[in-house]
């Protein structure tokens, strides 16, 4: 079976990101393979992890992508300010010419996909565009371990290595089951430490509020951050899109600091965050390129948290446009142009610390994590949708009996999509188009 095939049996989807299904992203010709191993998000440690207990399995994971992508070149990017894991990957890598390392900055944020290819490659990938179209192909550490379980033993995607940090009592580094809850995965590190608190999923710069704890764990979930429900990153998450709105008509200066700072701006992209704001003053239905450049921000949030001096949020107002473009199914297409990289761009890098202390999250950095753990839950909620595209078809029905890595969803005809598997031994108690839920 081709190597794309296997990891489309196993379910193998992105996981560091929006779940784009790996098999459709592998199965292309490309000369050169990135690993992400960045992990640029403060708190966020589950791949720093991986690569130190792991990096054997990573190196052998890039070479199946390379085969599959016929590529030449694989490198995997870590930040320069770990060496003990470089030297890790140097020892599994030796003797392997086409493989390197590429050693990072500590700056923020050097993970995402686009700042990442530059940097290593030189190449900018266009304007609404992906890696594939500078011939690369970019995948997480977590995903490539994956792809490696998929295709030397079969393995389906059934747990995710996460980071469960803040206010814990144990903050640790969890080998989680697909669709367990956040209260269980809380609970394993000792429970929160506040007593009104609420939970960042992801990292504290792109993740996203969740304030229901019986939500279940996700291919794609990297991170459980316990906050104080005041906290400084909680606050700036919840605001309300129309108070947002109000305060930048009032209080944008123009002083173009976001942009100068954009690095999707400074990789040479029409992003100019400062326009946004002038224009939302005339309200954001009108249609101009200012408006559809919405689709080239990455979200990455330094607008907001670190450039504006008056603690406004044009990340926000880009978030809220994506959203009205999705929901009409409004995709533009941007012209191809020549795109050069601004010459500050090297100058303009923020060092991960100082986003660290803007975000009054100094406390929680560096902590000693637990590590070694795994959760053992006796009933497990599955969803269907945990990847990009559409949602998975149940091929199980109430009554079934699953095993580990039982297949029970499967991706619908001539859809993108991933499969989905039971992650504990079981019985189908429960079934709809959402979720399946299976108990012990
Ligand atoms: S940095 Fe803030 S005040 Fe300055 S242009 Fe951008 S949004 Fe307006
Ligand atoms: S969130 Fe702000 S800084 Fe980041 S890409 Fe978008 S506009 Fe640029």
């Amino acid at each position: 079976m081709k190597i794309s095939e296997i990891i489309k049996e196993c379910g193998v989807v992105g996981a560091g990101g929006a779940g784009f299904p790996t098999h459709v992203k592998i199965n292309a010709k490309v000369d050169t393979v990135i690993v992400n191993g960045a992990e640029c998000e403060p708190l966020l440690a589950s791949d720093k992890y991986l690569m130190e207990t792991e990096s054997d399995k990573i190196v052998r994971g890039l070479e199946y992508i390379m085969e599959a992508c016929g590529a030449k070149k694989g490198f995997i990017a870590l930040k320069e300010k770990y060496p003990f894991l470089i030297q890790g990957v140097l020892n599994n890598a030796h003797g392997k010419g086409n493989i390197d390392i590429f050693p990072l900055g500590d700056f923020y944020p050097a993970g995402d996909e686009y700042i990442l290819v530059n940097e290593v490659t030189g190449r900018i990938v266009p304007e609404g565009g992906i890696p594939l179209q500078v011939d690369c192909v970019v995948n997480n550490i977590e995903t490539v371990l994956n792809i490696f379980e998929a295709v030397e033993n079969n393995k389906p995607v059934t747990e995710r290595f996460l980071t469960c940090t803040g206010e814990v009592a144990r903050p640790s580094v969890i080998k989680a089951h697909i669709g367990i809850t956040l209260k269980e995965v809380i609970e394993m590190c000792g429970g929160a430490t506040v007593r009104d608190f609420v939970v960042i999923i992801g990292g504290p710069l792109m993740g996203t509020v969740e304030t229901d704890l019986e939500s279940p764990v996700t291919k794609t979930m990297s991170g459980i951050i316990v906050l104080p429900r005041d906290h400084e990153v909680v606050k700036k998450k919840t605001i309300p899109f129309e108070f947002i709105v109000k305060q930048s008509k009032a209080a944008c200066c123009q002083c173009t600091y976001c942009t100068e700072l954009c690095p999707r701006y400074l990789l040479g992209h029409g992003l100019e965050p400062h326009k946004i704001m002038r224009q939302i003053s005339y309200g954001i239905d009108i249609p101009s390129e200012t408006i559809t450049n919405a689709l080239l921000c990455s979200e990455c949030g330094l607008c907001e948290i670190y450039a504006c001096v008056m603690g406004l949020s044009p990340n926000a107002v880009y978030a809220r446009i994506k959203e009205e473009f999705i929901s009409e199914n409004f995709k533009p297409i941007f012209p191809e142009k020549k795109l050069a990289v601004n010459e500050m761009k090297d100058y303009r890098k923020i060092p991960t610390g100082r986003i660290i202390e803007r975000l009054m999250l100094s406390q929680y950095e560096g902590v000693n994590l637990r590590r070694g753990l795994e959760t053992g839950p006796d009933r497990v909620e599955i969803l269907l949708k945990q990847h990009t595209g559409e949602p998975s078809a149940p091929v199980v029905k109430v009554g079934d009996r699953t095993i580990k890595g039982s297949l029970i969803a499967d991706i619908p005809d001539e859809t993108l999509g991933a499969k989905v598997h039971s992650s504990i031994e079981g019985r189908v108690v429960f079934v709809d188009e959402e979720r399946i839920i299976i108990e012990k």
